[in-house]
């Protein structure tokens, strides 16, 4: 069992239904960027679609896929190119212009965010690209609003790419219009999580919490940490949210190439320790795009992130635009495996520590790990409504496998995001414990996952079938 979640994003190398299919063998969450695509539907491809070729491969292969998508958000990004891409050569000049006009057919960026114009002077560097590529901007004509720019570091420039200004904050700030349509059209399409790009404080997440609750929507949240500013409020951000990612495309262009691992670092600890969800993002394969075999640097910063503590790795354009996307998940799928073994060794000496306990719920969790790490306790079984008595299980690093038993599909997908829990859609038909311990009992040995005898902890709430009732723990022999 691997206990690490892999997180595959969408885009035009998955689109066939045979290659998503083959995908979502190995991915526990396909991701949608609002960034790229469009919800036209007369495109062939649009962001509906997309989301209903998901629920059908899922629904096939009986398997619980959730899907998280990536809002908007404030981040700028350049128009498109005649042929999706223009070469930018070292030292050349190329100028940079503000409009509405989307798409270019010479040899010119086009940007539509005519708000942040005023901010940029001259001497300024642009990054592209996550900084791949990078300008500095020479001249400016205020009455045609363009920058004339020198190439500093030259390449390949697809359309649609970020647009940063070195140390400076141009975009907007708050949840935006956009954004805002775009939660309610994801409400009544069925999605599982969002994630909110550019999240700078706690209100960034509550605005879109009142959003969804105003139209009674129980998607999470997940707040995407791609600015210093963020890092700030973290301990508010996290307690607001239900995951953090760690952004590590865009927060790298803040915090500088030496920072970013300790960063990655802390933000899993606190968001684990916070109760949360923690995700781990960007270039995590990237030489993938092109080669069928990750390098060993690709193989350790994944291993890595799952030493961490990382509850899900997400890939983006390995799996979006690249050549090789079933390779990918399935090399991650061995790495992320791999990686579970080593840390099982460091920590099964580990002493058991107790964090504070707040409710019931962590209470049962926390009693059922010191449980299952002294004992010969080979899974903890909950059985769940929400899904909450497995988060809290699931914070705990352990080599033990936890088994949510549910009887709500919404459930499943959403603890598919969680560290070493596997759900199990139980329609709870019988009344008695004993039944129920009966229909575990069943399933567990049934699917060769446990042997008779075996020793289990098993979580519930008497009643049964009320969501944050869970109060018990038992110990059986199966
Ligand atoms: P993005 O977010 O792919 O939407 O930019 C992830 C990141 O910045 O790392
Ligand atoms: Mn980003």
């Amino acid at each position: 069992m691997r206990r690490t979640k892999i997180i595959s994003t969408f885009g035009p190398s998955i689109a066939d239904p045979k290659i998503l299919q083959d995908v979502c063998e190995y991915a526990d969450v396909i991701r949608i960027n609002l960034a790229h695509g469009t919800w036209d539907e007369n495109e062939k491809y649009n962001h509906k679609r997309n989301i209903q070729l998901i629920k059908e491969t899922a629904k096939k292969l009986k398997k619980p896929v959730a899907i998280l998508v990536d809002l908007k958000g404030n981040k700028i990004r350049i128009g498109d190119f005649k042929n999706h891409m223009i070469e930018l050569e070292h030292a050349s000049d190329i100028n940079v212009i503000f409009t509405q006009e989307k798409k270019t057919n010479k040899h010119e960026i086009f940007i539509d965010a005519d708000y942040c114009f005023p901010k940029i002077e001259i001497g300024d560097r642009i990054l592209l690209d996550d900084g791949l590529i990078q300008l500095t901007v020479k001249s400016i004509n205020q009455k045609n609003m363009a920058l004339k720019c020198q190439v500093e570091k030259g390449g390949l420039l697809r359309s649609n790419k970020g647009f940063e200004v070195e140390n400076k904050i141009i975009h907007r700030s708050g949840l935006g219009e956009e954004d805002k349509k775009d939660i309610k059209r994801l409400a009544e399409l069925g999605i599982d999580w969002i994630a909110l790009s550019f999240v700078n404080e706690a209100s960034d997440v509550t605005q879109a919490r009142e959003v969804l609750t105003q139209i009674g929507s129980r998607i999470n949240l997940i707040a995407k940490i791609e600015r210093l500013e963020a890092l700030k409020q973290l301990f508010w951000i996290i307690k607001a949210c239900d995951g953090v990612m760690v952004a590590r495309g865009d927060l790298a262009l803040e915090s500088g190439p030496g920072e970013l691992t300790g960063l990655q670092k802390d933000i899993i600890k606190q968001t684990v320790k916070g109760k949360r969800i923690a995700i781990t993002a960007t270039q995590m394969m990237e030489s993938m795009i092109s080669n069928p075999t990750p390098t060993r640097a690709e193989m350790t910063d994944v291993s890595n992130a799952v030493l961490d503590g990382t509850d899900a790795v997400m890939l983006s354009a390995e799996t979006a635009i690249g050549n090789h996307p079933v390779e990918t998940v399935k090399a991650m799928h061995e790495v992320c495996m791999g990686a579970e073994t080593y840390q099982e060794s460091i920590t099964k000496n580990e002493e058991y520590k107790f964090s504070e306990i707040n409710n019931i719920d962590e209470a049962i969790a926390i009693s059922s790990m010191s449980i299952a790490r002294n004992m010969e306790i080979k899974a903890i079984v909950a059985l769940t409504e929400s899904g909450s008595t497995a988060l809290m299980l699931s914070r705990y690093r352990t080599n033990i496998p936890i088994y949510a038993f549910t009887r709500n599909e919404d459930t499943q997908r959403r603890v598919s995001l969680y560290r070493g829990v596997i759900s199990y859609q139980y329609p709870f038909l019988v009344d008695s414990m004993a039944d129920v311990i009966e229909d575990v009992r069943s399933e567990l040995i049934g699917s060769s996952i446990l042997k008779s005898g075996d020793l289990i902890v098993l979580t519930s709430g008497s009643p049964l079938r009320v969501s944050g009732g869970t109060n018990s723990l038992r110990l059986i022999n199966i």
